[in-house]
């Protein structure tokens, strides 16, 4: 089946975030992605994780586009609602409908804080910036029924945007390391089961991008600077980005911006748009800012490599 992404016309997008993903194992062995980026139809760039390479600031990364020392979400250990004005936040603003499959720490930074799993498991509450949500709090907790409840999530609610975030690969790393073919062959499961669910996405039009909050070195842990945590791989199936493998590295902060681009919503005030090579002239023209938000360089010219 052939799904002609180039003359979809979609507002909608699925982020995918595979906790504890490093770039070189994403690359090597992810062949369903890979074949998407092989034939041209997607693009695929290394991304530099913000510090500290952990999952509760890298969270808040990711959908502010702001650093921990703007956020102040320092550690993992830092539990509270974030203050920064998310993606759920600005889409909702927007009038869009937002859902989540995620990890319950996302619940905490964007709906309520603490997580209450006899009551917070799952969430239909349209005032809250995550509107549709099902969230888990075990690490063990399975890839598959995961993805299974983001699609029900997707079919029930036709979010416009939605935050898809499984544990599977963190998980295997801690056990047995960033090195070991455990946690390659986790990346190879993955990658398996995003190929049953991508299609579907795309084929409702969705434009998606897959990307990981940090990466896991050989001793099962992250939180330094070495390449093996700070490199993160970002697949993105968008006809708006152009097709080709960058691998002078992009910011991570760079994310939630070009996520506003692709949703046609402004900024929040404290991200940090930067230039990404690739990005076509459909998403060059700016979404108006935020209310305080200075003027910030657009996207570049295209230059893939
Ligand atoms: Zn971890």
């Amino acid at each position: 089946m052939h799904y002609n992404i180039q003359t979809q016309a979609s507002c909608k997008v699925i982020l995918v975030v595979l906790d504890g993903l490093r770039f070189d194992v994403a690359q090597s062995s992810m062949g369903y992605l890979g074949h998407w980026v092989e034939i041209s139809q997607a693009s695929l760039y290394k991304v530099q994780a913000e510090l500290p390479t952990l999952s509760r600031p890298l969270y808040e990364v990711l959908l502010t586009g702001t650093p921990v020392s703007i956020n102040g979400i320092t550690a993992n250990d830092v539990a509270r609602l974030s203050h920064q004005t998310s993606l759920f936040h600005l889409a909702t603003q927007q009038g869009l409908t937002t859902a989540a499959a995620a990890f319950h720490w996302f619940s905490e930074l964007y709906n309520r804080f603490p997580f209450d799993r006899f009551t917070d498991r799952e969430q239909h509450q349209p005032h809250l910036p995550i509107q549709h949500g099902k969230f888990y709090w075990e690490d063990a907790y399975p890839d598959s029924h995961l993805f299974a409840d983001a699609e029900a999530l997707r079919q029930s609610c036709h979010p416009d945007f939605m935050l898809v975030h499984p544990m599977g690969l963190d998980y295997t790393g801690h056990r047995f390391g960033g090195n070991s073919p455990e946690y390659r062959g986790r990346a190879i499961a993955t990658d398996s089961l995003l190929a049953q669910f991508v299609p579907r996405w795309l084929s409702d039009g969705y434009e998606i991008l897959i990307t990981a909050d940090h990466g896991m070195n050989a001793d099962g842990q992250h939180g330094g600077i070495g390449a093996d945590v700070r490199e993160t791989p970002l697949f993105c199936i968008s006809p708006r980005i152009a097709p080709g493998i960058y691998l002078e590295g992009i910011s991570q902060m760079a994310i939630a911006p070009l996520i506003c681009q692709l949703l046609a919503l402004p900024y929040g005030k404290n991200m940090r748009p930067q230039s990404i090579p690739g990005c076509l002239s459909g998403i060059m023209d700016s979404p108006e800012p935020e209310k305080g938000c200075e003027s910030h360089q657009l996207f570049g010219s295209p230059s893939p490599t």
